[in-house]
């Protein structure tokens, strides 16, 4: 008898737990999509969307935020080409006089 009252206590404590976790990975901003990504500047999980689109727009990311910093290494990396008519003078050279 008593072992089974355990058992049963014991399966709520999991339920509740886990319906803990499940609350704390919906995205706190949008409410809505699941939160996958630590942002030290929110000190909380967010979505990949929010972290991608309100990064350096309304999260004040820090330095040290691994995604901010992914983000900065992607855009140095794959620079944007430059047409070549936004050159400017492009047959214009500076002689050494
Ligand atoms: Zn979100
Ligand atoms: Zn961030």
């Amino acid at each position: 008898m008593a072992k089974l009252r355990n058992h049963r206590t014991e399966n709520r404590k999991v339920f509740l737990e886990r319906h803990r976790w499940l609350q704390k990975t919906i995205c706190p901003i949008c409410n809505k999509r699941r939160a996958e990504r630590y942002c030290p500047a929110t000190g909380e999980k967010i979505c990949a969307v929010d972290c991608g689109t309100e990064r350096e727009v309304t999260i004040d990311c820090p330095t040290d935020c691994a995604y901010l910093a992914a983000a900065h290494h992607w855009e140095q990396s794959h620079p944007k080409p430059l047409a070549e008519n936004e050159i400017p003078f492009p047959h214009v050279t500076f002689s050494a006089t």
